[in-house]
């Protein structure tokens, strides 16, 4: 029996509690929806390879899930560094890309400094930013191609407040990759960071690397969610100047990366040829899917060095629901600048992409 509470009941008023920066803020929404095809989230659409699964759970059965993994993730760093080509004190490794940028931010920008960011990309970083109570500068890239609006980015990078620029190659969620002379001169002219977000650098034909060890106000991201089909177990890594590095790791959730995510990037490591094999296919598949689909009339594809193929249609809304009914989930991304009349497609097996070409061939006719 519990006696009667001799305090009132006390509610809290949240405006004056929490941060004006996260109150104005809508956050990162995903709608929930049934399907059966799931090409909305650019992940692998093969997933990884049975032996390796087998793998991951033989080696995690024989580890203490008890103990606290190891607080450097000495080993996991030295192997991405590897794979990544770049020194052990270049890397930092966290759960998840996402929590890097997290990370990142929390160390880099406080209230007032300027974050430039182009526009439409992966919207986390203006809303990470936001909430550190930065300021974010836009710059639209430009019609039609997406590519860089160079000048418009060096006016605001000589802007005094300008702290970091924000880039992400192959572009989240219009597919394409920049021109590197333009991402090196922005590097070189700028003052502050430039983080570069290579989530999808597997499937395109160039990456930054080289520019790291001539530059060390560049930064890059990377994940093991989307080539390394590693989505639902969280592993993604920085590469940057080893003095940013220490910092960066200040702010890194302590163990962040549990044993389970550890183990299982160490065996993809440990296996790299199955997966670039499936990498190897994804590319071919979107290759044969941009090509499938350049005959349709109510659909465009625009060319994509990524896992995914941004289209443009009359009726984007109505396209999205269509797809539904047969089952198939892909973004809509008519919410993005510039991007109202598009949907983003995730790249799929074979027989998914069939069934999305099928379903588009209908479309056509509708
Ligand atoms: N960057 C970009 C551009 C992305 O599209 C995504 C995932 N949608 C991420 C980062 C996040 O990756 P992770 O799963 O490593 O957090």
């Amino acid at each position: 029996m519990h006696s009667p509470s001799p305090f009132a009941m006390k509610n809290v008023n949240w405006n004056s509690l929490i941060k004006p920066e996260v109150l104005a803020i809508a956050g990162y929404h995903l709608a929930k929806h049934e399907y059966v095809v799931k090409l909305d989230q650019n992940e692998n659409p093969f997933g990884v390879p049975e032996p390796l699964r087998e793998e991951i759970l033989r080696r995690l059965r024989a580890r203490d899930w008890s103990r606290y993994p190891d607080f450097q993730m000495q080993r996991l760093t030295e192997r991405i560094a590897a794979y990544a080509g770049a020194l052990t004190e270049r890397v930092v490794v966290g759960n998840g890309s996402n929590s890097l940028i997290q990370a990142l931010f929390w160390v880099v920008l406080a209230p007032g400094d300027r974050m430039i960011v182009t526009e439409p990309t992966f919207s986390l970083y203006a809303q990470f930013a936001r909430m550190l109570g930065a300021e974010v500068r836009t710059c639209r890239l430009q019609p039609e191609t997406f590519a860089l609006p160079l000048e418009a980015l060096r006016r605001e990078i000589r802007e005094p407040r300008a702290k970091m620029l924000v880039l992400c190659s192959p572009n989240n969620p219009t597919g394409n990759q920049f021109s590197l002379t333009d991402i090196e001169t922005l590097i070189s002219e700028f003052d502050g960071l430039v983080v570069l977000d290579e989530a999808y650098r597997e499937f395109s034909e160039q990456d930054a690397l080289a520019l790291l060890e001539r530059y060390e106000n560049l930064l890059l991201l990377r994940t093991f969610s989307k080539a390394f089909a590693l989505a639902g177990l969280r592993i993604g890594y920085l590469l940057g100047a080893p003095a940013l590095c220490e910092q960066v790791k200040k702010a890194r959730v302590p163990y962040s990366v549990n044993l389970m995510a550890e183990t299982a990037a160490e065996v993809c490591l440990d296996h790299l040829d199955i997966l670039q094999q499936q990498i190897r296919d994804i590319i071919r598949l979107r290759q044969e899917l941009l090509e499938a689909l350049a005959p349709l009339k109510r659909v465009r594809a625009y060319p994509s060095d990524a896992n995914f193929v941004l289209i443009r249609t009359d009726e984007p809304r109505r396209l999205f629901q269509f797809l539904l009914e047969d089952g198939i989930l892909v973004r809509d991304v008519t919410g993005y600048p510039m991007l109202k009349q598009c949907l983003r497609i995730s790249v799929g097996t074979e027989s998914e992409n069939q069934r999305l070409l099928r379903r588009l061939q209908q479309w056509e006719t509708v």
